[in-house]
């Protein structure tokens, strides 16, 4: 897909939206309408919007192809996986991790911070907060992304260059991981997220992430910062994907909203969104609003609806 809007007919029906996350693989989208439907399911069964929006990303955290909780990337020592993951909605809800290790599910730990005094926790107290809350251990580093891996080495051995502005050297300067300097690894991203309408016209969003690689440890993007990587409010729910460093910049997800909020139809928001960027930067979103849903990307960007009955 590129540069493309696909939107879902108009209509103010329940509806979940999903994707895998912007330079993933395309036909990865049956993973992204389990989630979907998972979501749906929640509402069915009396949920809201945000919990449905967890039941969605739950799923494609289980999803191993994905880079969200089960399959995240390794980081640069070939061993640290760090998450981040955050879930909103549109009644004042505002839950988020970043750098949490071993944990099966980073949305549901999101969703538990939205309960406590704070909005965000990362590492060290995140995790003692995931175990506080009955989340057990986890190893999340899957056989896949243990090859992924290895063909990034490759790539770098190769001289690739791997982050779209950045020296591949500069990882190699600034490194902070305890061990020994490791060969950088290529560049891989993508982020899972999920933006529900509920019966009620509430709004909800959540996403989930292994981050990017190559990445210094401690490195948090855009998934967890509100109103970058994430953003519900009266005028709907948006989720975005993609290189972290660049979206925060534009804290793309609140002005996605803010367009939407202004009246521009949720079709041209997604489309200008794109426009803010380099086009060899990779960029994804979904959103929805009170009459419609969609998705765009410049990139493939596996994604998924799910509508329910009025
Ligand atoms: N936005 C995520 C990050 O920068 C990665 C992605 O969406 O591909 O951590």
């Amino acid at each position: 897909m590129s540069a493309t809007a696909l939107n879902t007919p108009p209509s103010s029906r329940p509806i979940v939206v999903t994707h895998g996350g912007a330079g993933a693989d395309a036909r990865d989208r049956d993973g992204c309408a389990a989630a979907a439907n998972a979501g749906m399911q929640s509402l069915r069964d009396g949920s809201g919007a945000l919990q449905a929006a967890v039941a969605a990303v739950r799923v494609l955290e289980d999803d191993p192809r994905f880079n969200a909780g089960t399959g995240s990337v390794l980081r640069m020592d070939g061993v640290t996986v760090e998450m981040d993951a955050a879930v909103m909605d549109s009644q004042g809800r505002l839950g988020a991790v970043a750098g949490l290790r071993r944990v099966r599910h980073p949305v549901q730990v999101a969703a538990a911070v939205a309960d406590t005094p704070h909005w965000l926790l990362c590492g060290e107290g995140a995790l003692r907060f995931a175990r506080h809350i009955g989340a057990g251990d986890h190893d999340p580093v899957t056989p896949q992304a243990l090859r992924k891996h290895q063909s990034m080495l490759e790539k770098l051995r190769r001289g690739e260059r791997l982050v779209h502005g950045e020296d591949n050297a500069s990882f190699a300067q600034h490194w902070n991981y305890p061990t020994p300097l490791a060969v950088a690894p290529g560049q891989a991203c993508d982020t899972v997220g999920a933006v529900v309408r509920d019966a009620g016209g509430h709004y909800a969003v959540a996403g989930s992430t292994g981050g990017c690689a190559p990445a210094l440890l401690g490195r948090v993007g855009d998934t967890p910062i509100i109103g970058a990587g994430f953003y519900a409010g009266p005028a709907g729910a948006v989720a975005v994907t993609g290189i972290g460093e660049h979206i925060v910049r534009h804290l793309l997800a609140h002005t996605v909203h803010g367009w939407m909020a202004d009246g521009m139809p949720l079709d041209d928001a997604l489309r200008r969104a794109l426009t803010l960027f380099d086009p060899a930067i990779d960029i994804g979103l979904i959103a929805v609003n009170a009459s419609d849903s969609g998705a765009c990307s410049n990139r493939d960007m596996p994604w998924a609806a799910a509508e329910g009955a009025q």
